[in-house]
């Protein structure tokens, strides 16, 4: 308590020493709320292909002029996340052979309806044995109207930011515009979700293949083994969605991204400010997020760079 009086009248005191004319000190910034986890992270923006790229301690060195692959490899070398923004969005579109051949990142962005991207990539990894794409709904907010309606839902041990990482990196976390997920689970090989209102079910393999369709408050999908992969598709209404990442299936096993227990964290990884092309300001849009429940958010205001490779 005293420390923290002590402290306050330290601050107070230098913020003071610090301005030339006293009597203009402007009103103290609005303090972000402390219950918000925020991520760092920054759009780079190339003329044409955006990433997101979250926890990342020194953003300087991503503003690198660079090829694509070497700029994700920048992002990656310093333990931040790569995700690939609004594939579909033109003039923004990502070529399906480049989300294919890329290397080292973590999600991509799913717009409403289509996900057939992902599917691929999907397909092309689990052929070639490499590490699974994770997909995600964010707002890309840029301004108040644009917040709120598409999100992820995180599950972690602890709303702590190391937490959060740690289940975005191992896909503990499902997408959505609404939260239709109260649970997922494998019970032996038995895929099974619990949903907060009863919502049209599909789980979708290899080669975006619908093996099942279902109607409910739960279902589940029994796995053969040969599948590829097994994700699990909601909806329950008009552009009411949500969808898991999908399970990697081999002869010998299952993976399932779910495996560690937790509780439901809401996060929006992609919004911009002033500083960029948004409306509102740092403060404004965090204070946004906070009063809405959510638990961790992405300011992602745009940095841009020249691509000098392939
Ligand atoms: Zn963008
Ligand atoms: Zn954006």
């Amino acid at each position: 308590m005293f420390l923290s009086l002590a402290l306050s009248l330290l601050l107070l005191a230098q913020a003071l020493a610090g301005c030339v004319q006293p009597v203009a000190v402007a009103p103290p910034a609005t303090s972000p709320p402390a219950s918000i986890i925020l991520i760092p992270g920054e759009e780079d923006t190339s003329v044409r292909v955006h990433m997101l790229a979250l926890n990342i301690s020194n953003p300087t060195r991503t503003q690198i002029e660079a090829g694509y692959q070497e700029h994700i490899d920048a992002v990656t070398a310093q333990g931040g996340l790569v995700i690939m923004n609004h594939p579909d969005e033109a003039p923004w579109t990502i070529a399906l052979g480049e989300l294919m051949t890329f290397k080292n990142y973590t999600g991509i962005e799913l717009s409403y309806d289509s996900h057939s991207k992902w599917d691929a990539v999907l397909t092309g990894r689990v052929d070639s044995g490499a590490p699974l794409v994770w997909g995600l709904m964010t707002d890309d907010s840029h301004r108040e109207a644009g917040c709120g309606w598409r999100f992820i839902m995180v599950r972690a041990p602890a709303a702590t930011m190391e937490d959060i990482i740690d289940a975005i990196r191992q896909g503990s976390f499902y997408w959505g515009s609404a939260a239709l997920i109260n649970d997922i689970t494998l019970t032996g090989r038995d895929l099974n979700v619990t949903l907060s209102e009863p919502a049209d079910v599909q789980f979708i393999t290899s080669g975006g293949k619908v093996a099942k369709e279902a109607h409910g408050s739960t279902a589940s999908y029994a796995i053969q083994g040969n599948e590829g992969y097994v994700r699990v598709d909601v909806r329950a209404g008009s552009r009411r969605e949500a969808g898991t990442q999908p399970f990697r299936v081999t002869p010998t096993g299952i993976d399932n991204p779910y495996a560690a227990s937790g509780q439901w964290y809401r996060g929006n990884l992609h919004a911009h400010t002033l500083t960029s092309d948004g409306t509102q300001s740092a403060d404004q849009v965090i204070r946004w997020y906070s009063d809405h429940g959510y638990t961790f958010l992405a300011i992602t205001d745009h940095v841009h760079w020249n691509v000098t490779g392939p």
